[in-house]
């Protein structure tokens, strides 16, 4: 391998266009050029290391350079590395497809393999639309989305997203999607609760559905956590009154649970705080681990009959190149194994608990709101005046959380932390110290 290059920054500049990234701001917004993971901690080209706070965009589970992860995948690439999965098939797919089954008690016991969430998002929705073609009702054509609510940057994926900075130069492209009001818990009204504010964004979907419902094919929400919203969470009630109206209205239910599976809410998946199953489960993102882009979508046995025919033209003709790629779902396959062998959703539990204490001054601080925290999802709000002629209060922070050791991204007002599930004592207290200090320093230093 080659040495660390001190121009890599400046060469990616010129040769690589930057995902989510307004290239100009890179004048003066340093780009980080990391040479290699570890654990935790990612580390630059000059050997300076910082905590991966946010699990590089909320893929990472277990940390980086996991020597079982690494194990399975290097014996997969002297196996297999890759077969197209139409007329063929493959032991870690097939071992994949079955364990995620049985994670979802059976429930959702047929899998669909593609590359990246988005291509998730598209699969569910095409899916939905088609199984109601399939059942005679092809009227219902009409996806109905959430307030604030992300599901990625594919023209259809996007159709069903409400982020204004990602959707509005494109917003001639997009087919139209009906919104529901968000179930977000900071909506509550002094003296409600977050069920409360659940209840009245549910008497929007009923309205919604009690209109429509001759029309719509699915609603798209992601559980509990709408992370790009900027880590809004709402109540589990929320889900279970969506899973009654859709059984009431016969809309189909897809959960997103792209950033949110994986035991990031507390549990594996976080529909199960709710007590109900979806229609269609999107899974990407820790699904491998944060090792290879894989994503699935799980669905009933009722959605897959519909589409069990004699006729091509009623099969689910969508495919990728790299559908169920076996080094993926190798990658994958260990993060299961993982789950099991370090029992990581109970150890979560006291993990999380612990990072939540260290930041327990956040609670009373004069600039902070809404601190909140939802299973390994840890979030609050700044009140930061905006600063002409300087950069936004995301960007600033985020420069001085490096200069403090920890990668962190907040998204506008909102810091979060979503880390690997290994952190030990130290670096629990390591990260919630270069928290407490980027916040210091962006609120004060001028
Ligand atoms: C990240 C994300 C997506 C899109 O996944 P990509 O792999 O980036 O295409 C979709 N939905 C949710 C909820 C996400 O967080």
């Amino acid at each position: 391998m080659q040495l660390p290059d001190p121009g890599l920054a400046a060469r990616s500049l010129r040769a690589v266009w930057h995902p989510c990234t307004q290239m100009k701001h890179h004048e003066r917004i340093p780009l980080l050029p990391i040479a290699r993971g570890q654990g935790a901690w990612l580390y630059d080209t000059e050997g300076r290391r910082y905590l991966d706070g946010i699990s590089s965009w909320w893929v990472n589970l277990f940390g980086h350079a996991h020597p079982a992860i690494n194990a399975a995948v290097a014996d997969q690439l002297g196996t297999l590395e890759h077969v197209m999965l139409a007329g063929c098939t493959h032991a870690p797919a097939v071992m994949l497809a079955e364990r995620l089954s049985a994670l979802t008690g059976g429930a959702l016991g047929h899998a669909f393999f593609a590359s990246d969430g988005a291509s998730a998002v598209e699969i569910a929705l095409k899916m939905s639309f088609h199984f109601w073609r399939n059942r005679g009702q092809a009227a219902k054509r009409d996806f109905v989305c959430i307030d604030n609510g992300y599901h990625g940057e594919t023209l259809g994926a996007l159709a069903v997203t409400d982020v204004a900075l990602f959707r509005d130069a494109y917003g001639p492209l997009l087919r139209h999607a009906h919104r529901a009001p968000s179930p977000d818990a900071r909506l509550a009204a002094p003296g409600e609760s977050a069920a409360d504010a659940a209840a009245r964004a549910l008497a929007g979907v009923a309205r919604l559905f009690e209109a429509r419902a001759g029309q719509l094919a699915a609603i798209i929400v992601e559980p509990l956590v709408q992370c790009a919203a900027g880590m809004a969470m709402h109540d589990p009630s929320y889900l279970r009154g969506l899973r009654e109206l859709c059984d009431a209205y016969g809309v189909h239910l897809i959960a997103d649970e792209i950033a949110v599976g994986f035991g990031r809410t507390g549990t594996f998946f976080a529909h199960e705080q709710a007590g109900i199953r979806p229609d269609f489960l999107c899974l990407s993102k820790g699904i491998s681990g944060g090792y290879l882009p894989l994503s699935v979508v799980l669905s009933t046995d009722d959605i897959h009959d519909a589409f069990y025919a004699d006729e091509t033209a009623r099969g689910f003709l969508h495919s990728h190149s790299y559908t169920g790629n076996p080094l993926a779902c190798r990658a994958a396959l260990a993060t299961l194994d993982l789950f099991e062998t370090t029992d990581a959703i109970a150890r979560n539990r006291a993990r999380f608990d612990a990072l939540e204490q260290a930041l327990g001054a956040l609670a009373s601080h004069p600039r902070v709101t809404h601190l909140r925290r939802r299973g390994a999802i840890l979030a609050f709000d700044v009140d930061d005046r905006a600063r002409p002629g300087q950069p936004g209060f995301a960007q600033r922070y985020a420069r001085h959380a490096l200069a403090a050791g920890a990668l962190l991204r907040p998204i506008g007002h909102t810091v979060y932390l979503m880390p690997p599930y290994i952190l030990d004592d130290e670096e629990i207290a390591q990260l919630a110290s270069a928290t407490m200090i980027a916040l210091e320093q962006t609120l004060h230093a001028s």
